[in-house]
This record gives structure tokens, C-alpha cells and sequence, in this order.
């Protein structure tokens, strides 16, 4: 995807950087506000040394009072050890407050991946649009973290400018005396106009040409990503142990090293980068560093001709220097931030437009009535499905009403529109034409959250987490181990589970504990399951349930498959059409529509029906 990288116009530049503040301050108060008690602190302390330092070289010139030159040192002394205790702790309260950053900022995007509608996550330019925030982010934190930063160095620029201006102006006011001769030709305004213009002038150039060689940075960014991309997957893949057999016998590191760590690859150094650097960026950011040398050199010429002159003293030398330094710096900041703000504006933009994802799903408010006898009666009505931007229905005029305690079976070939169908009653997608109804509403018009309650799903590509066993069937930290031992031995995992190091503790998978266990597809499957029954809830969805399992746990799931789901409603999908027949009604799908229901037996009547055929052609392998 190209990303959307056009310069933005000044004003544009402030809104965007102002609303993503907001979204800070909004979110973590007190981490904005630590952070620019500490910036203005860090941007006034500098004066004091300033300041009392010139009193100090400049009573040292003159009157050369031992009681004054000593107070002023103990005082100068003492103020600049307050005002760095200070520091450490404005310092320390900023570090706890913006402690895990990183992990804060990307707490802001996960949230809009986890609460939008489900339907977005299927849109595949708004998953490549997070990518690419989430690339930009990691490569040099363009976008929210960006903002942080250059906002408060705009604020501490301000500061130093204004500090820095104000010890300075009697610089320029001062007046070298009528004895000087040709020297007070540093008295004519129009002379001391000039030099501050041609300050003024040399302050900007040096940013400008800063600037420049980053906006050549910025607009690759695009190449950056791909590179950041392909590193993070040619340059992990020794880590990936799935891959190291494959690796070893094709030696796939050869090729690997093609697009990761040869000289012309994007960071190699022939590649993109690195010419830039060698040529136009390079010299950019040489010039630009040549030129504060010539500001330096005009600040002090001018300074020292004022004080040779007569115009101050010598101590004052060290303060105007000192400060007209800071003036500069901050000046060249100022310009710089700005620039990089208005280049980070076009990665905000990113941001916000993922932000900004509208969501178009009816959000109801009804509560879903709390029933101990698990009566939850619901029922497709004419219901018809598209998905976005396909032209065919993935359902069409589908009516069913399931049936309160019994167990329904739903078969069709690949492409029918069973998970379809599931993922409508679970509505993570709404109807395109008529509706389903709990308990005679539209199931719309509930609560999200509440409906969910209802269902228990084990999706055919279920996933399990790097986490405790016990945490994975119970999807909390604190559950009944009791409970869930017991949903385990349902599921038929109890003689895994007695081997279990560490019973319910036991960590799943190696990825973060050498003392996690590895578990085969057929035992995820039953702990995915467990944690089906643990929810307990009214429904029990099983999409392919045993398609990971051998026969002989297949076969013990069939027969506690009564066990298992009790007195809740269940819905079976699967393609092997032995399995269908210990559940009440079979409900046969094909292209999108129900075009058979009824028992095992009633549809092997029918010789003409899809059930016959599709039985047909699997009873070659089963009998
Ligand atoms: P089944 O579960 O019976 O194999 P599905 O419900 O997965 O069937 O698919 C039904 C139809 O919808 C198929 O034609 C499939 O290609 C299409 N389909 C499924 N998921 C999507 C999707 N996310 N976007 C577009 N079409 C889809």
C-alpha cells in the first residue's frame, strides 16, 4: 500500500500534532504533565548558572570583593545543587509516569483493533494501514511518539529563546563609549540591524539544510518499511524452529541472505540508504553543521569587539556568549521540530485514519434476560449475507429455528456457508437482508457484550495462548481450578493433564518458559474445547471439532458428545457425516441455503438429496 505522505500545510501540521497531544493528555495526564514539568525546569536552570557566573568573572574584573566574590560562590553553589536535585526528581517522576511508552501507545491502537467491528479486521487495507503505522512507529516512532517528543521540544525551544533573548538584548543595546573611535560604529542601529539579521540569517540555514536531508528520509519510508519488513522476517528466520529442518536441508540461508544482508540490499552498503547519505543527505547535514561554526565565529567576534571597545565588562563576555549560543541552538530547534513535526503530521494522518475507522454495526442496549433454565429460543428469519465487495451471498434465505436442548448438526460441502452461518449467529457480521431473533427480538437490538454471553464457540482455527493451562481454558487469571479440571476430563484431556509438570500452572508452549509444554493439534483441540465448556454457556458451537484428532480420540468425543454439551443447545459443523448422527436434526447446506433438514435416516431416504450424495461419497472410506 503507498502511504499517504503528502505535505501538509503549516496549519494542518499544528491541528494534527494538537489533536494527538490531546489523545496523551486525555489518556495519561500525569505522564504529560511530569513530562513538561521536567522540560520547563530543564529549559530555565541553565539561566542560574549563566547568570551568577558572569557576577562572579565580573566582580573578579572589577572590585574584586573577597566577601561578595564569596558569597556569590556559595550561593552560585548552592543554587545550581538545589535546582539539580530537583531535577532528579522531576526526572524520576517522569521515568515512573512514561514507564512501557511504547507499550502505552500501542494500547491506543490494539484497543480499536479489539472494540472495532469485526467486519473491519476483514478489509485488507485497513490491516496493511496498521501495519504501516505500526512500521513507521517502530522505525524511527514516526507517528504518536513522535508527537510527544516534538511537542515538548518546541515547548522547551520556546523557553530557551525566550530566556536566552532576554539575557542578550542589552547585547545589542549596549553602548560602546564616544572614546572609541572607529568602534562606535557598533552603536549604529543600522550596523547592529545588520548583524542581527546576517545571526538571524545563519540560525535558519543550518536547520533548513537539517531539514532537508531528513524530508530525503522521510520520503523513504515506504522503502524502509519494506526493508524493516524483510529484515524482521529474512533476519529471524534461525529463530524460527519450524522452519529450521527446511532450512538446513534446502540451505534457504543462501537465498535468505539475498534480500537481508547483501551490499545492495536496502541497509547494506550499496543500498538505498547509504547512497543517500554518501550523496545529497550527507551533504546536507554537512553544511549544516559548518554553518552553526560560522554563527559561533560571528557571535564571538562581535561580542568581544562590544566588550574591547568598552561597551561591558568581561565577565558579561561569557554571559552574552553563553546565552546568544543558547538563542542560536534554540532558534535552529525551533525550525528543526517544526520541520520534523510537519513531517511526522502525514504519519499522524495514518494514525487517525485508523482511529477514525468508522464503525457501522447497530449497537443495541438491551440486556439478554438471565435464565437458569437456559430457554434462549433463536431463530434465522429470511436470512441473506454478502460479504463486502463480493457480488455472490454467501447465505440466501436461510430459516432455522433451533431447537432448545437438542443438538443440530450442519453439513454441507466446503464453501456452503456453515461457518458463515456461525459467525452470523455469533453476529460478528449483521445480516444483509432479513434478521435473527432471540426470544422473538432482533438480536440487534441486545447488547454486544450481553449476546456473546450466550455462546460458546470452538472455531475451526482456534487459538491457544502462551500462557498457563488453566489461564487458557478459563480466559482469566483468577478461575476455579475446579471447574476447570472438570471441563478438562469432559473434553477428555484428564490422563494429559495428570502428566502435566505443573497441573493447571503448566505454561503452554516454549515460547517465554523452557519449562512450557509442547501440545499436539488433537490436545489443543480438547483444551479448546474444555474451554468451550467452561464458559458455560446456553449454546455450544463446534465447528469441526475433531478435525485435528486421531480416530481413537475422535471416537471418545463422539461418544461423550451427550456428556459434553448437556442441557445446552448445541451446533455441530462437520464434514464427516458419520459423526452427524448421534444429533437430533441434521440441518445440510449448499450454496449458501438449506436444501435438506431431518434426522440421519430421514435424509439417506431421500436417493436424490445432497445428504445422499455427499454420504455416498464418504461411505467408500468409512464402511
Ligand atoms: P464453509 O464453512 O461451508 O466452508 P464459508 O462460510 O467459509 O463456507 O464460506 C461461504 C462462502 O463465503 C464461500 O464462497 C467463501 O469463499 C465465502 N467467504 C468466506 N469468508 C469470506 C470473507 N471473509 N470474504 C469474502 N468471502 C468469504
Amino acid at each position: 500500500m503507498s502511504q499517504n505522505k503528502q505535505r501538509l500545510s503549516w496549519l494542518e501540521m499544528l491541528k494534527v500534532n494538537q489533536r494527538a497531544y490531546l489523545l496523551f493528555y486525555k489518556r495519561y495526564p500525569r505522564m504529560i504533565l511530569s513530562r513538561f514539568a521536567l522540560i520547563i525546569w530543564k529549559a530555565l536552570t541553565p539561566y542560574v548558572g549563566i547568570y551568577f557566573s558572569a557576577l562572579i568573572i565580573e566582580e573578579l574584573a572589577g572590585a574584586k570583593n573577597p566577601g561578595r566574590i564569596h558569597f556569590l560562590v556559595l550561593l552560585t553553589l548552592f543554587l545550581i545543587a538545589a535546582g539539580s536535585l530537583v531535577t532528579a526528581l522531576l526526572e524520576k517522576w517522569k521515568n515512573v509516569q512514561s514507564a512501557g511508552m511504547w507499550l502505552k501507545i500501542k494500547k491506543i491502537l490494539s484497543e480499536k483493533l479489539f472494540e472495532t467491528d469485526y467486519v473491519n479486521l476483514d478489509e485488507t487495507k485497513n490491516m496493511e494501514l496498521y501495519s504501516a503505522i505500526c512500521q513507521n512507529h517502530n522505525s524511527a516512532g514516526w507517528g504518536l511518539y513522535r508527537t510527544l517528543e516534538d511537542c515538548e521540544a518546541l515547548c522547551q525551544t520556546v523557553i530557551v529563546i525566550l530566556g536566552g533573548a532576554s539575557l542578550t538584548l542589552s547585547l545589542f543595546t549596549s553602548q560602546v563609549p564616544e572614546s572609541a573611535g572607529k568602534y562606535t560604529i557598533l552603536n549604529n542601529p543600522l550596523f547592529v540591524i545588520l548583524i542581527a539579521l546576517i545571526m538571524l540569517a545563519v540560525t535558519c540555514i543550518s536547520p533548513v539544510l537539517a531539514g532537508k536531508a531528513g524530508r530525503y528520509l522521510t520520503s523513504l519510508a515506504d522503502i524502509h518499511n519494506l526493508g524493516n519488513r524483510m529484515f524482521s522476517y529474512y533476519g529471524h528466520l534461525g529463530y524460527d524452529t519450524k522452519k529450521a529442518a527446511d532450512m538446513r536441508i534446502y540451505r534457504q540461508d543462501k537465498i535468505c541472505e539475498k534480500y537481508n544482508l547483501n551490499k545492495e540490499s536496502t541497509f547494506g552498503s550499496r543500498g538505498v540508504f547509504a547512497r543517500y547519505q554518501k550523496g545529497p543527505v550527507g551533504f546536507y547535514l554537512a553544511g549544516a553543521s559548518a554553518v552553526s561554526g560560522i554563527f559561533t565565529g560571528i557571535a564571538y567576534v562581535f561580542v568581544c569587539l562590544k566588550a574591547w571597545a568598552g561597551a561591558f565588562g568581561l565577565g558579561t563576555v561569557t554571559r552574552y556568549v553563553a546565552s546568544i549560543t543558547r538563542v542560536y541552538g534554540g532558534i535552529s530547534t525551533l525550525i528543526t521540530t517544526m520541520e520534523d513535526m510537519r513531517s511526522n503530521a502525514a504519519f499522524l494522518n495514518m494514525v487517525f485514519e485508523f482511529l477514525d475507522i468508522p464503525d457501522h454495526m447497530y449497537q443495541g442496549s438491551l440486556t439478554v434476560e438471565k435464565r437458569n433454565d437456559r430457554k434462549y429460543e433463536v431463530e434465522f428469519r429470511n436470512v441473506s449475507f454478502q460479504y463486502s465487495g463480493s457480488q455472490e451471498y454467501a447465505l440466501k434465505d436461510v430459516n432455522i429455528k433451533f431447537e432448545i436442548g437438542k443438538k443440530l448438526a450442519v453439513v454441507g460441502m466446503n464453501g456452503s456457508g456453515k461457518t458463515t452461518f456461525i459467525k452470523l449467529l455469533c453476529r460478528l457480521y449483521d445480516p444483509t437482508e432479513g434478521e435473527i431473533l432471540l426470544n422473538g427480538i432482533d438480536i440487534r437490538k441486545y447488547n454486544y457484550r450481553e449476546y456473546m454471553t450466550i455462546f460458546s464457540v470452538v472455531f475451526q482455527d482456534f487459538k491457544l495462548f502462551s500462557l498457563p493451562l488453566g489461564e487458557n481454558v478459563a480466559a482469566r487469571t483468577n478461575y476455579d481450578r475446579e471447574l476447570v479440571t472438570e471441563a478438562l476430563e469432559k473434553a477428555g484431556f484428564k490422563q494429559r493433564l495428570a502428566k502435566m509438570p505443573h497441573g493447571l500452572s503448566t505454561c503452554l508452549y516454549k515460547e517465554y518458559t523452557e519449562s512450557g509444554v509442547s501440545i499436539s493439534g488433537g490436545e489443543a483441540q480438547k483444551i479448546a474445547i474444555a474451554r468451550a465448556l467452561y464458559k458455560n454457556a446456553p449454546f455450544i458451537i463446534l465447528d469441526e471439532p475433531t478435525a485435528s484428532l486421531d480416530p481413537v480420540a475422535e471416537a471418545e468425543i463422539y461418544e461423550k458428545f451427550a456428556e459434553i454439551v448437556g442441557d445446552r443447545t448445541a451446533i455441530y459443523i462437520s464434514h464427516r457425516l458419520s459423526s452427524c448422527k448421534f444429533c437430533d436434526k441434521i440441518a445440510v447446506f449448499h450454496h449458501g441455503t438449506i436444501v435438506q433438514t431431518g434426522t440421519h435416516q430421514s435424509l439417506l431416504t431421500d436417493q436424490t438429496g445432497i445428504y445422499h450424495t455427499l454420504w455416498q461419497a464418504q461411505a467408500q472410506y468409512y464402511t
